[in-house]
């Protein structure tokens, strides 16, 4: 199918659904719009459709601290998350939309010699992967952000860090519109307000979704549900092994240019970088019960501002403008679920918990692939549902549980 034409006068069409569609995509976050994308770019198929309970990309999509990288520990992992990467570097280009992908360098420090110690295996794993990686020790993390404490007197002292240069930060608002543009203009429908609550399933196979608009026939039906996929999962018999989790982030003031990386720590749960617009914009851990409301505690917030402020004394005055949360679909191994399902037809890709905006295009292209195909692509084949009984697991707990 050829690059469409985008229309000059709005962003996307509003349509109804129609009776039927091929493909029907559940969720309109960054995954459901790139899958939808990829599906029309890659295997020429635009009668689909997207389906979104609320608004395009309110979800994870839009609450999430946007950090990219891909130094994964696993081969597996490396090798998804940096063809993400790959895609990242020529997306504003593809879509023709500045998504403000900026490759300002993620840091991991590391506080402790357990860190220490993983640091440098991820460095050389990430080698060995052909993902650029680097070491820095305590002195080159103070050069490459000087407004880090790296004193030896703080509660976490900084010990080193893993440094990715190629990894940084993109607008999450405009990676959305600017799917949710292509992905209309290739002819797909991106329905809003359209709650899928049921499945109809005939002889092991999925025919149509129900929706709060009406019944949908699809030949296939992809779920893109991110925090929620487990609660649609059993509506269609299915039981997931993923848990939701409250993740919060904030949003400082708007400050002069201050920072000019992203700061992760592991250990003490918080993730900085500062947006182009000037907030300072900060992640924290999982909140540790289950939920599904779209905020989450405060102790937990605090706890995330007395950990910055030990690495960066220079916030101390810094006013926090507003904190959100969004819901998270945590799967045992920390690594996404990706593939078909025991109902023919019905396809999943969840689990990203803390860490998928990074996948977003990545995880479009072997979705859109694996749909297409009727086959996982092969950069999805380890992560199958059918790993959690194998044992074939990917453990990315240590790179990706808590922070991104
Ligand atoms: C606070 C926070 C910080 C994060 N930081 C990072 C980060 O720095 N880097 C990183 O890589 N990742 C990060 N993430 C994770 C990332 O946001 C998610 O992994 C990713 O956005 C999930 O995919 P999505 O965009 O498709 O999800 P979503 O945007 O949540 O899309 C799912 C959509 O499905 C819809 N839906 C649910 N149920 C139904 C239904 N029954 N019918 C129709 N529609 C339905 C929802 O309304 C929602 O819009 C963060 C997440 C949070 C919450």
């Amino acid at each position: 199918m050829t690059h469409p034409d985008t229309h000059p006068d709005f962003l996307w069409r509003n349509p109804d659904p129609k009776p039927s569609y091929d493909v029907v995509i559940v969720g309109g976050g960054g995954h459901g719009l790139a899958t939808a994308y990829y599906l029309a770019r890659n295997h020429g198929l635009n009668n689909v459709a997207v389906l979104e309970r609320g608004w395009l990309a309110g979800g994870n999509m839009a609450r999430n601290t946007t950090i990219i990288r891909s130094n994964y520990l696993w081969d597996e992992s490396a090798a998804i998350y940096e063809h993400s990467l790959k895609l990242w570097e020529g997306l504003s280009e593809e879509l023709d939309y500045d998504l403000q992908f900026s490759q300002r360098g993620v840091l991991n420090l590391a506080h402790n010699l357990g860190d220490v110690r993983e640091g440098r295996r991820r460095v050389n794993a990430n080698r060995l992967n052909g993902v650029d990686a680097e070491w820095l020790d305590a002195d080159e993390v103070r050069k490459f952000c000087p407004i880090i404490n790296v004193s030896g007197g703080a509660r976490y002292p900084v010990m080193g860090a893993t440094l990715q240069r190629r990894g940084g930060i993109a607008k999450h608002d405009h990676v959305a519109w600017a799917l949710a543009r292509r992905a209309d203009a290739y002819g797909i429908d991106l329905i809003q307000g359209c709650e899928v609550t049921g499945f109809e399933i005939a002889g092991g196979r999925v025919t149509a979704v129900e929706t709060s608009r009406g019944r949908i026939a699809a030949g296939k039906v992809a779920l893109a549900a991110a925090g929620h996929t487990s609660v649609l999962a059993e509506r269609a018999g299915i039981r997931l092994p993923l848990q939701s989790h409250p993740l919060q982030a904030l949003v400082s003031e708007l400050l002069e240019p201050v920072l000019d990386c992203v700061v992760m720590s592991n250990a003490v749960h918080v993730y900085v970088s500062q947006a182009h617009k000037g907030e300072l914009v900060m992640g924290a851990g999982i909140d540790a019960y289950n939920s599904y409301g779209q905020r989450g505690g405060v102790h937990v917030i605090e706890a995330q501002m007395a950990a910055a402020l030990e690495l960066f004394p220079i916030f101390s005055r810094v006013r926090v403008l507003r904190t959100w949360a969004g819901i998270v679909d945590v799967s045992p191994d920390a690594s996404p679920i990706i593939g078909p399902t025991p109902v023919e037809g019905l396809y999943i890709n969840a689990g990203w918990g803390t860490g998928g905006f990074k996948a977003t295009p990545g995880s479009g292209w072997v979705y859109a692939h694996t749909i297409a195909e009727g086959r996982p692509h092969p950069l999805a084949e380890p992560f199958g549902l059918d790993r959690f009984t194998t044992g074939a697991l990917i453990d990315e707990h240590g790179a990706a549980a808590v922070a991104h």
